[in-house]
């Protein structure tokens, strides 16, 4: 079940949207996803994203996305989208494990076994996929003038 996200006029809207499960690791990856973002965040917020300020993104530690192409690519895509001055937010999402055994265990080589019964079956739980966590868009009355 999705978090039902609160959009506050002006500040910080609390959202937590998957993007995508992430493969690969190209530029031109990295830049489909960001297209991804914006178009995810245009479809939910069309009334917010002229006022976006800023953008939190959560990218999982084997996501295959290289956190600095995508930040690079979103950039990119702001600005192609006359929004250069939006902010771009991107923190690790660490990975946890569970094995077959039961045992949940964090991640951090793909070659580390289950510290429990040593078997390498195990699904990622998290920290394989991207998320916007959150976005802050500018107050109405704010105006840049012309
Ligand atoms: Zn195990």
């Amino acid at each position: 079940m999705a978090p039902v996200p609160v959009v506050d006029k002006g500040g910080i809207v609390d959202i937590i949207l998957p993007v995508a499960a992430a493969t690969g690791g190209s530029i031109m990856h990295e830049y489909a996803l960001a297209l991804d973002i914006m178009n995810t965040l245009r479809e939910k917020y069309p009334e917010d994203i002229g006022r976006l300020t800023s953008i939190s993104l959560t990218v999982g530690q084997f996501s295959g996305v290289v956190t600095d192409s995508l930040d690079f690519c979103l950039h990119m895509v702001l600005k192609d989208q006359k929004l250069p001055e939006v902010k771009v937010v991107i923190e690790e999402e660490e990975a946890m494990a569970e094995c077959a055994c039961g045992d949940r265990y964090p991640l951090t080589d793909l070659l580390q076994p289950c510290p429990r019964c040593g078997a390498y079956d195990r699904h990622l739980l998290s920290g394989k996929g991207i998320m916007i966590r959150s976005i802050e868009v500018e107050k109405e009355e704010i105006s840049h003038g012309q």
